[in-house]
């Protein structure tokens, strides 16, 4: 059994064996490694990073930045397989879902190490176009995004543990700001295996970056007031991070993505059959079982118009009734099982709990699950899951309680003003969808979604065949959502910069402040 250990201060150093966690195979409930942090001096690796990672970073040009990620990007892609073997074995993963995770990675290091030479050889940022403050031309403001001060620790979810390092870390590293990393306990494996890799391609400046494998011990209590702390998790660890002493005490910058019960919403215009219509079901389907449901961006719940349900229900369940799960190293197999014994207690009683609020479960069964290629009973498997509420209103806990498995709810809507309202039920998504070609019905849709959510997309007969699935993050775009999503955001391109900034206005003579802001001309 492999022993895993962190990457502290440029080392690769294991925990006292007194606190090993054990990491298992979902599919076997095998062990296949453990790992512990105790005894180890975390708030010594925060330290290292502010002294040593951050003055490297920040000595470094925007190029500079971007040409260490596209070293990360490029020796990653080298040993993919491998990684991939990781997520197989320790995340329950197939390799369709595991290379949805790794190439995940590597393809948002690539893309902002291509921000990165378009930013060029600045070390900072200007933000918009100068002031002038009084009635003389000679006294000016601008505003100028500086990196921060101090390092940037991030708190990852089981589900991506490749991507979720690396869509972090990516856009702190290019901002200036060093990183320490900590990918959770259960499925780290394939984390562990990446950044031992990055430290074997020598592609990190010194302090850049270092990896928490195992609990945070007391990582978090020795936040100061220029870092920040980015999780992604569910709502209740949420609520800890919120409530740090760090945060209220000393304002430690905290960004936050959580649950979101995401909807996709088939437009009273769609017939059964259309295009439109099977980009809706391919995109649900999808979007409920691709990494077994365990992704922040699945579709929980599916909005139709009231008169289309019942043949929606049919071509979904038949969809989903046909879908291959079992051990996720045979090829065969579409969906693997649940990363852990944990989530699939979570989520039988998650179920429980949808259909007590007035739920019916019309395809799939919770309790029982015949996976293929492992014997019945073993693994953390469960079946797709397809349920229905008739009186979506009243069942308040599928807009509230997330499943993190293969489970949507499909709800009927009475007119588009319904859907909206439904939709908002779920106070906040990271990523809805709409299908329509009816302007008039689009309107009122995003108009009225958009508010709720932090991605929104729009799927018309015109894109049906070049559209992407709604689940994927793309780095490009903001990630995050409003409310229960954790009402934080990440990505964007350039806007993700802004986390790990300290906006500050500069006002004084405009002769010194276009010295000290050189370029900022250019912004004015
Ligand atoms: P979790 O139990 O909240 O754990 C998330 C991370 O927090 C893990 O690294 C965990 O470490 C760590 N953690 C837990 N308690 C902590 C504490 N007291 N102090 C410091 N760190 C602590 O969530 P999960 O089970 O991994 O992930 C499932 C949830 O994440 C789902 O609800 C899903 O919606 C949400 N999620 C959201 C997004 C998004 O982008 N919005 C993405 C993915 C997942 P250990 O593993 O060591 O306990």
């Amino acid at each position: 059994m492999i022993t895993l250990q962190s990457y502290l201060k440029g080392a690769f150093v294991a925990g006292d064996a007194t606190g090993h966690a054990t990491l298992v195979n979902p599919a076997t409930e095998e062990p296949v490694a453990v790992t512990s942090t105790k005894g180890l001096d975390l708030p010594g690796a925060l330290d290292y990073a502010r002294t040593v990672g951050g003055p490297t970073l920040r000595a470094m040009t925007f190029a500079e930045r971007g040409a260490v990620l596209e070293g990360m990007s490029k020796a990653l892609h080298q040993v993919r397989d491998a990684l991939i073997e990781a997520s197989v074995i320790n995340a329950g993963t197939t390799r369709s879902d595991s290379k949805f995770d790794i190439d995940g990675a590597t393809g948002t290091l690539a893309y902002y190490a291509a921000l990165g030479k378009k930013l060029g050889s600045a070390k900072f940022l200007v933000d918009g176009p100068g002031e002038q403050l009084t009635r003389s031309a000679r006294f000016f403001g601008r505003h100028v995004k500086l990196p921060r001060r101090g390092v940037a620790v991030h708190i990852n979810a089981f589900n991506f543990p490749a991507w979720g390092l690396a869509e972090k870390a990516a856009v702190a590293i290019l901002a200036g700001v060093p990183v320490v990393s900590k990918p959770a306990t259960s499925t780290a494996l394939a984390t562990f295996r990446l950044v031992e890799r990055l430290h074997e391609a020598k592609v990190l400046p010194e302090g850049a970056l270092q990896l928490v494998c195992g609990s945070a011990g007391n990582l978090l209590e020795h936040l100061g007031a220029q870092d920040v702390l980015a999780f992604t998790g569910g709502s209740n660890t949420a609520r800890i991070m919120r409530s740090l002493d760090a945060a209220i005490a000393r304002n430690v910058r905290v960004n936050i993505e959580a649950d979101s019960l995401n909807s996709a919403v088939l437009g009273p215009d769609v017939e059964p059959g259309s295009e439109l219509w099977q980009m809706f079901v391919r995109d649900v389907v999808r979007e409920t079982t691709q990494k077994t449901g365990q992704k922040c961006t699945a579709t929980r719940r599916i909005f139709a118009p009231r008169e289309r349900l019942d043949e929606l229900q049919e071509e979904l369940t038949s969809r989903l009734g046909e879908l291959k799960y079992g051990d996720p190293s045979n090829d065969e197999v579409r969906m693997g099982p649940l990363a852990t014994a944990q989530q699939l207690a979570d989520a039988r009683e998650g179920v429980a709990a949808l259909l007590a609020s007035g739920a019916r479960l019309v395809q799939g069964n919770a309790q029982d699950a015949d996976p293929i290629g492992v014997p019945k009973g073993r693994g953390y498997f469960i079946q797709p899951l397809l349920l229905r509420a008739d009186a979506p209103h009243e069942a308040h806990l599928v807009h509230e309680r997330e499943v993190f498995a293969p489970c949507a709810t499909l709800m009927g809507y009475a007119s588009v003003d319904d859907a909206t309202a439904l939709v908002a039920k779920g106070e906040g998504t990271l990523v809805s969808s709409v299908y329509s070609d009816d302007r008039a019905a689009l309107d009122a849709l995003v108009l009225g979604i958009a508010p709720f959510t932090g991605r929104l997309l729009i799927g018309s007969t015109k894109v049906a065949d070049q559209a992407i699935s709604p689940g994927m993050v793309l780095p490009s775009c903001v990630h995050g959502g409003p409310g229960r999503a954790g009402g934080g955001e990440e990505l964007g391109g350039e806007r993700g910069l802004d986390f790990y900034s300290q906006r500050t206005a500069l006002q004084g003579d405009r002769a010194v402040l276009d010295k000290l802001v050189p370029g900022a001309e250019s912004a004015s």
